[in-house]
């Protein structure tokens, strides 16, 4: 009777067990589907998704953002103070140092805040197309990247010149420097201060020429981009080469060439891939994902 019982007990306990593991099994599965398995209106995986949700609602980015252009007016009053202090230390003609001060900000992602353009496109099922981002360009609706506002204005008060660099096409323009105003960016009708795309022949995507024409009569003493681009030219190389230039660059980082975050889209995105646009996105997708430095458990 008693080993009766305790065979019961057993048998009990083994099927607990059978179902405790299964039941393990079954929260693990919960907490790692497969990704290639969608259940009833599930949404479609996104690539933009993660990126855009952090650009409109984590604290940590408006922390990242905010920390950079924190650290911009420290760095602003230091190059001030400092006659020599130049970000384009090869584009400076002899006596620079007695020009007036200028910055140079790239817009978007920088202090213009696309998100919502984003977010129309992964709730769509969109991509990127000329025809959706002129309208949105166009349309002027962009916010600020926080930090930025309050920056710009600063340095507009100390007497320093603020010109926005984009790669925006000069068919929007009016619709960027009607946003930009409108959230209260320093920008001065005296000048051309917001300078796009196509504007002049020599005034491309590649932002040089325009670096240097600021540099012709300001002593520029900062640049801001979320780009590779907004700082160097050969920014469309191979991700080993672009590691290149960012090490010959280094002592600009974190002094007078200031990061914005922007995990959505860039230059750091397109190289994983060439370059090569004529590639669908599950192409891109699969370049990627070649390129990823994976941990190889034993
Ligand atoms: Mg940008």
């Amino acid at each position: 009777m008693i080993r009766v019982t305790f065979g019961a007990a057993k048998t009990k306990f083994m099927i607990c067990a059978a179902a405790l593991a299964l039941s393990a099994c079954a929260t693990m599965y919960d907490s790692a589907p497969d990704a290639n398995k969608l259940a009833a209106n599930e949404p479609a995986p996104n690539d933009l998704l993660n990126a855009t949700l952090w650009l409109q609602q984590a604290v940590e980015y408006k922390a990242t953002t905010d920390s950079v252009y924190a650290l911009a007016h420290v760095r602003l009053d230091e190059a001030l103070n400092d006659p020599k202090w130049t970000a384009l230390p090869d584009d400076q003609k002899p006596g620079y140092e007695s020009l007036p001060t200028a910055i140079i900000l790239d817009a978007d992602e920088t202090v213009l805040d696309n998100s919502p353009y984003q977010a129309m496109l992964v709730k769509t099922g969109q991509t990127y197309t000329d025809a959706s981002w002129t309208a949105w360009a166009g349309a002027g609706q962009a916010r600020a990247v926080p930090g930025a506002l309050a920056f710009t204005r600063a340095a507009a008060a100390k007497g320093v010149t603020v010109f926005y660099v984009t790669n925006r096409n000069v068919n929007v323009d009016e619709g960027t420097t009607r946003n930009l105003k409108e959230l209260g960016f320093p920008v001065k009708d005296s000048i051309n201060a917001v300078m796009t795309v196509g504007e002049k022949p020599e005034w491309t995507s590649k932002k040089g020429t325009r670096r240097a024409e600021i540099a012709e009569n300001y002593r520029v003493l900062m640049l801001f981009g979320d780009n590779l681009g907004d700082f160097v030219d050969d920014y469309k190389g191979s991700p080993a080469a672009r590691q290149k230039v960012y090490v010959t660059n280094e002592g600009h980082w974190g002094r007078d060439w200031l990061v914005l975050p922007n995990p959505g889209y860039g230059s750091w995105e397109s190289s994983a891939f060439g370059n090569d646009y004529s590639l669908t996105p599950g192409q891109q997708r699969a370049r990627k994902l070649e390129q990823l430095k994976g941990w190889a458990p034993e």
